[in-house]
């Protein structure tokens, strides 16, 4: 079946028929829908494996073409850590058992699924790749809405497919996009509305969905992005998404400094409060691993109130403006310019 799909870039459903998950955090019930979304995407009629497979040889030599093998299951906290232990030992000399386990249970901790390359050959002497999806909330809230479910698959998928790139031979300077990057955030979205179109499904990309707003202290809807000098302002992001779960929040002062720096855990929202002191234009960024980073920024004056007609009407102009670009969406690359 996987031949037929896609001749290089071959993902195969390696999920226990059993639930291996505790069904107090993923019921059978809901198991087994998984099971079935994780299938739909593979199948042929998805199209998803079989253009990511196209894309494979458009980018690999013809001469170094071979099937990788992406090895597709479901795990515990502790069957990952074994598993991944003896998966990249070899990969990491330097680090011990227990620090590879270590390494693990940060991944599981953090994020909803995992994937890797693995220093075990198949037949043909090509490194395997392994996608992870771990036993947590994450998998449950996300299967009963079918489409964070699918995002997260579809993200572990073009991981796989850049992995795929390497383990033939390709360097990080062939690769299409690195991960994470702007253009990987841009290939889930493609591959997303394939899979939409071939399956003739109705519901958008989570991420697409997602807010990020501030609201002001003593008031209970979005700020209209003029926040008075030492006036308590929260952030807060929404999402369907469930690819984090944590979120960092900064802070950037009207001198482009990180005045706070804050880490959330996210479980569909997070929030962060901070009070500016002093005037000027300011930014909030929220960022994930595996999220494209948000940004809000609000205005504070320099006086309060003002007092002539002209200053309400420059106060009107720039509160339109910074309502403008209230939603801007933006990724952050490590080194930003804000
Ligand atoms: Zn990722």
């Amino acid at each position: 079946m996987a031949a037929a799909n896609g001749n290089v870039f071959t993902p195969t459903d390696k999920t226990s028929p059993t639930n291996p998950c505790p069904p107090a955090v993923v019921p059978n019930d809901v198991y087994d829908k998984f099971r079935k979304l994780l299938s739909d995407l593979l199948g042929s009629k998805a199209g998803v494996v079989s253009d990511i497979d196209s894309q494979v040889k458009g980018k690999v030599p013809d001469d170094k073409e071979k099937p990788v093998s992406i090895e597709i299951e479901v795990v515990t906290k502790d069957q990952f850590k074994t598993q991944y232990a003896n998966d990249v030992d070899k990969l990491y000399p330097d680090k011990t058992a227990d620090q590879l386990k270590n390494d693990a249970e940060n991944f599981f901790n953090a994020n909803a699924a995992y994937t890797y390359i693995t220093d075990n050959l198949d037949a043909n002497g090509v490194q395997k790749i392994k996608i992870k999806v771990f036993c947590k909330d994450s998998l449950r809230t996300a299967t009963i809405d079918k489409s964070p479910l699918l995002e997260s698959l579809i993200h572990e998928l073009v991981h796989a497919k850049l992995y795929t790139m390497l383990v033939l031979g390709l360097t990080d300077a062939d690769l299409p996009f690195l991960d994470h990057a702007d253009k990987f955030f841009g290939e889930i979205k493609r591959l997303f509305d394939l899979l939409k179109k071939n399956l003739e499904l109705s519901f958008s990309l989570p991420f697409e969905n997602s807010n990020f707003f501030l609201v002001e202290l003593g008031e209970d809807h979005p700020s209209d992005g003029v926040v008075s000098l030492d006036h308590q302002v929260t952030a807060i992001f929404e999402t369907q998404s469930v690819l984090g779960n944590e979120i960092t929040f900064k802070w950037i002062n009207p001198s482009k400094e990180i005045v706070r720096t804050e880490i959330k855990p996210l479980e569909l929202m997070a929030q962060d409060t901070f009070v500016p002191n002093s005037p000027g234009h300011w930014t909030v960024v929220a960022e994930s691993l595996h999220m494209r980073a948000v940004v809000a920024s609000f205005d504070v004056p320099f006086s309060v109130i003002p007092e002539s007609p002209i200053g309400i009407i420059v106060l009107m102009a720039s509160s339109l403006a910074a309502l403008g670009g209230f939603m801007a969406l933006r990724r952050s690359k490590g080194t930003t310019d804000w």
